[in-house]
C-alpha cells in the first residue's frame, strides 16, 4: 500500500509543474525504514514532545539542503515548515502533524512505538494518523527537490504539533503568530481523504472539511417536575402514569448533554 500511495503523492506533485517528474524516483524500501524510525519517536499527546519529530525532520532537510523554519509554541511543542522555491502561482502546502493519540499497549500485538513489521504490515501509533502521511509527503517533497525542476509555485512541507488536541500549539499557533510562513499558500493537502483499490479500480476519497463542535442553546417551556424514572423502568422520560410535566425537560436535556460530552472528548482525525 505504501508504494501505491507514494505513486499517488508523486502524481499529485507532478501536476504542479509544467512537466512530469524526472528521475530519481522514490525508494520505497528507504521510505519504509524512515517511517519505522519516525514511528519510534514518542510524540504521544499529551504531552506531545513534538520537537523530537522536528529534530528528526530537520536532520533530513539539512542533509538535502532544503530551507526550513521551526518554531515552538511552548517548550517541546515544535513544528517545522520547509519550502521549495517556485514561481508566482499560489503555493502548495503538504500538511501533516507529528503528535499521536495515546495507545494502550495491552491492546496491541506489538509495542505501540516499536515500528515493527509483521506479516507485511508496519505497526506503530500514528502509522495512519499521520506519520505515514508525513513520510509519503516527505518522499514526494524530496523527489521534487532532487528533480531540480523549476516549479511554477512554491511547495511547502509542514509538520505541526498538537493536532490531536485542537492544534492550539501547532497549526493554530502558526496561523496566529507566524502567518508569514504560509502567506502565499493557495492549496493544502492534508489528512482526511484516502485511497484504496476496490476490485480493480483505484478510488481516492477527498475530504473537504471536518466536523466541529456544535453548541446549541436549548430553551424548554413547560412546568418543571421531577417525576422521572430511570431509563428502562417504563421507558425513558416517562413516569408510571405516562408522560407528565417533567417529560419535556428530560427530552430536551438529553441532546444537550450528548453535545457536551462530545466537545469534552479528544478530537480524532
Ligand atoms: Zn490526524
Amino acid at each position: 500500500m505504501l508504494r501505491s500511495l507514494l505513486f499517488c503523492a508523486l502524481t499529485l506533485l507532478g501536476a504542479t509543474g509544467p512537466t512530469a517528474l524526472a528521475a530519481p524516483g522514490p525508494d520505497p524500501d528507504a521510505a519504509l525504514a524512515r517511517l519505522a524510525d519516525y514511528l519510534r519517536i514518542d510524540t504521544i499527546n499529551p504531552p506531545g514532545n513534538e520537537s523530537r519529530a522536528v529534530a528528526f525532520l530537520a536532520k533530513i532537510f539539512d542533509a538535502e539542503g532544503i530551507a526550513y523554519e521551526t518554531f515552538e509554541a511552548t517548550p517541546g511543542r515544535g513544528s517545522i515548515v520547509a519550502r521549495l522555491p517556485g514561481g508566482d502561482q499560489p503555493a502548495l502546502m503538504l500538511l501533516n502533524h507529528s503528535d499521536v493519540v495515546p495507545a494502550d499497549a495491552n491492546a496491541w500485538v506489538v509495542p505501540p512505538l516499536s515500528g515493527a513489521e509483521r506479516d507485511g504490515y508496519l505497526y506503530g501509533r500514528g502509522a495512519l494518523d499521520t506519520k505515514g502521511l508525513a513520510m509519503i509527503q516527505l518522499e514526494a517533497f524530496l523527489a521534487l527537490h532532487r528533480s531540480g525542476r523549476a516549479l511554477d509555485r512554491p511547495v511547502l512541507f509542514a509538520t505541526t504539533a498538537d493536532e490531536e488536541a485542537g492544534g492550539y500549539f501547532g497549526a493554530g499557533w502558526m496561523v496566529r503568530q507566524r502567518p508569514d510562513l504560509i502567506a502565499d499558500v493557495g492549496f493544502v493537502l492534508n489528512e482526511g481523504g484516502g485511497g484504496r483499490v476496490q476490485g480493480t479500480i483505484p478510488v481516492f476519497s477527498v475530504e473537504v472539511t471536518q466536523k466541529i463542535p456544535l453548541w446549541l442553546r436549548v430553551t424548554a417551556r413547560g412546568t418543571p417536575g421531577a417525576r422521572l424514572l430511570a431509563p428502562g423502568a417504563h421507558g425513558p422520560g416517562r413516569s408510571d402514569s405516562g408522560p407528565g410535566p417533567g417529560d419535556g425537560a428530560a427530552l430536551c436535556a438529553a441532546p444537550a448533554a450528548r453535545g457536551g460530552r462530545g466537545h469534552e472528548g479528544r478530537g480524532r482525525s
